[in-house]
């Protein structure tokens, strides 16, 4: 399975500084020593073509060359450095090309980071400077358009299941049938002035694992009624645990795990190509949050023989259980 990163952009963060930067580079860590299936692939930076199908030129020009207003960086939540811009936008560049990949029927890969759904179309918020989800979903789509003319447009669903709510993207995608967006999120939680997606789910405080798999299900089961998409995009938060610090839902390890079979189970079943990100994780312990990814990326694995097997090449898939 194809994986891609770009762990090497290290942002200079202040000390205390509450952003867990050390995560990614851990998860990175762990994949290459426990998954040996797993292929790590350098993310390439995306262009200003490829923001710009979101992203506001004048957003991007000023993320380019660090001129944001304090506000607005502040808005962030990361201080401004060449590191982090071109972090950004290979943080972009990583969901792109999971989502190629998978589309190109390897059935699924995924972004070592990303996830980054605060982020509008002019401007960042919450750790997010660009939303990779939406910029892979629109350049797929072009893509798309490109090869396959007769086809008719793809569809895309962005299953966020991150704790907060999907802002940025919601409000991208607002008035774009082509666009799915399902978030399921704390409702005490982060953006306070949340945006409406095509399907909301608002858990409250101490949703534990039974009550939250029932309002995934159910929610799929909308989805599956009101669209039919060509690609999914996963935001696999790992924040929902009991141990995130920013997280107010109590689930368990078992819980999220359950939760990614469940998502990936369902756009197996209809043979959907599926990208996903880990967006949001902070768990009072690291380790913790490193965990629920890995967690993820083994349940990925197995979906992935899957499809491989299907492709008859074989399945690859040496799962080792962290
Ligand atoms: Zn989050």
């Amino acid at each position: 399975m194809h994986v891609f990163y770009a762990t090497q952009f290290v942002l200079p963060l202040p000390q205390g500084h509450r952003f867990p930067m050390a995560k990614y580079g851990r998860l990175r860590e762990r994949l290459a020593a426990e998954c040996p299936s797993v292929q790590l692939g350098q993310a390439l930076p995306a262009t200003d073509g490829e923001l710009a199908l979101v992203h506001r030129p004048d957003y991007i020009q000023a993320i380019e060359q660090g001129t944001l207003s304090a506000a607005a960086q502040r808005e962030i939540g990361f201080p401004w450095s060449p590191a982090m811009a071109e972090r950004a936008r290979r943080s972009v560049g990583a969901t792109i090309q999971a989502c190629r990949t998978a589309m190109a029927g390897e059935g699924i890969a995924a972004n070592i980071a990303g996830g980054t759904h605060h982020a509008y179309a002019d401007k960042g918020s919450g750790f997010c400077v660009f939303n990779d989800a939406a910029v892979a979903a629109r350049l797929m789509q072009a893509e798309h358009a490109r090869r396959h003319r007769a086809r008719g447009p793809l569809k895309v669903a962005i299953v966020d299941l991150d704790v907060h709510q999907g802002n940025g993207t919601a409000r991208i995608f607002a008035n774009d049938p082509s666009v799915f967006t399902l978030s399921l999120h704390g409702e005490k939680n982060f953006p306070f002035r949340k945006e409406p997606s095509d399907l909301d789910v608002d858990l409250p405080d101490g949703t534990g694992d039974g009550a939250y798999l029932e309002a995934l299900e159910r929610a799929l089961d909308e989805l599956a009624h009101r669209f039919e998409p060509g690609l999914v995009i996963y935001l696999a938060g790992a924040d929902p645990h009991e141990g995130d610090r920013l997280g107010r839902l109590k689930l368990t390890f078992d819980g999220l795990e359950a939760r990614d079979r469940r998502v990936m189970d369902w756009a197996w079943q209809r043979r959907l190509p599926l990208a996903f990100a880990m967006a949001g994780g902070y768990g009072t312990d690291l380790e913790v949050t490193v965990q629920v990814q890995m967690n993820t990326y083994r349940v990925a694995l197995e979906y992935h023989a899957r499809w491989a097997a299907r492709a008859g090449h074989g399945a690859c898939a040496t799962v080792t259980a962290a």
